[in-house]
């Protein structure tokens, strides 16, 4: 991958644990030479985070720590950021949330409250935090969301995160839009099912990874480093032309009926 990205910073948001997507995603990026700034919510995150980047001996610029439920949070994280580091060149979205018991029986069940929760962090985090980043992508950038399948079909059990990925996948539509006349693409990264600690939350998971293995045309799961590559491809100057896109990484299985 050499240095496709050689002296960009980019801003990684949602490593909890060494499956966390975006710990494939930081994975790829550092190799490819990106300076790499960390959010975090949970305490935990931010202690796993530290001893991964350790044993991994990859150093951060600056950890931060970012609640996407707050306004307030998301205004001072990046100013933080814009304090010590800066231009930005990039973010990392890989955030999202529901409650347990949502992910599972029919969707018709769904609360009020379940739902504004899954749009709130699953989907308008990404419109807030593009608005802050854009303030600090003076030179231009690049911003990637991760979507799910169950945005545009019905997945089993995928329910109320399945309709809150629909909005973040529109989102990313409507902010290419309005990003593109400052030099910001906005584009999502569709992975095929991994598992995560999240993924747990999502009743009969495993057998969403036995459907691909047999029905994917590559036969296989996907991985985070699969997935770490797409999103270092939309990070680097390889897409300058794609922007509003959602790219499957999921062994070709979207394309099946
Ligand atoms: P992880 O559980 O590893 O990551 C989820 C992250 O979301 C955690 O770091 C968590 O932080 C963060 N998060 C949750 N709520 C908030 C909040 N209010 N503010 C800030 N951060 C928050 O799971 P994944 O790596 O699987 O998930 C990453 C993304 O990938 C999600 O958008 C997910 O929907 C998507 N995805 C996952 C797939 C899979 O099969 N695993 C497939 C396709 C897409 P903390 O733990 O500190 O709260």
């Amino acid at each position: 991958m050499g240095h496709l990205v050689e002296g960009k910073n980019i801003v990684i948001m949602g490593v909890a644990s060494e499956r966390s997507i975006a710990w494939g995603i930081t994975s790829s990026l550092h190799k490819a030479g990106a300076n790499l700034i960390f959010t975090y919510r949970q305490e935990r995150s931010y202690k796993k985070l530290t001893k991964l980047l350790e044993k991994h001996d990859i150093e951060a610029q600056l950890v931060v720590s970012c609640d996407v439920a707050s306004d307030e949070s998301i205004t001072s994280a990046f100013n933080t950021i814009k304090d010590e580091i800066g231009t930005i060149h990039g973010v990392v979205h890989s955030v999202a949330f529901a409650n347990r018991d949502e992910l599972q029986g029919e969707y018709a069940d769904t609360s009020r409250d379940g739902f504004l929760l899954a749009q709130e962090i699953s989907a308008y985090s990404l419109v807030a935090v593009t608005k802050a980043a854009k303030e600090l992508m003076t030179e231009g950038g690049s911003i990637v969301t991760q979507t799910y399948l169950g945005a545009e079909r019905v997945i089993q059990n995928y329910n109320v995160m399945g309709v809150a990925k629909a909005s973040l996948e529109a989102s990313v539509r409507y902010l290419a839009e309005d990003m593109g006349k400052y030099g910001i693409r906005v584009n999502a990264v569709s992975a095929g099912p991994i598992r995560t600690l999240s993924a747990k939350g999502v009743s009969g998971f495993n057998e969403k990874m036995g459907v691909i293995e047999e029905k994917a045309p590559l036969r296989k799961n996907v991985d985070q480093d699969q997935v770490g590559d797409a999103t270092l491809f939309f990070m680097s100057e390889l897409s300058r032309g794609i922007t509003g896109e959602v790219l499957h990484v999921d062994s070709g299985y979207h394309i099946i009926g």
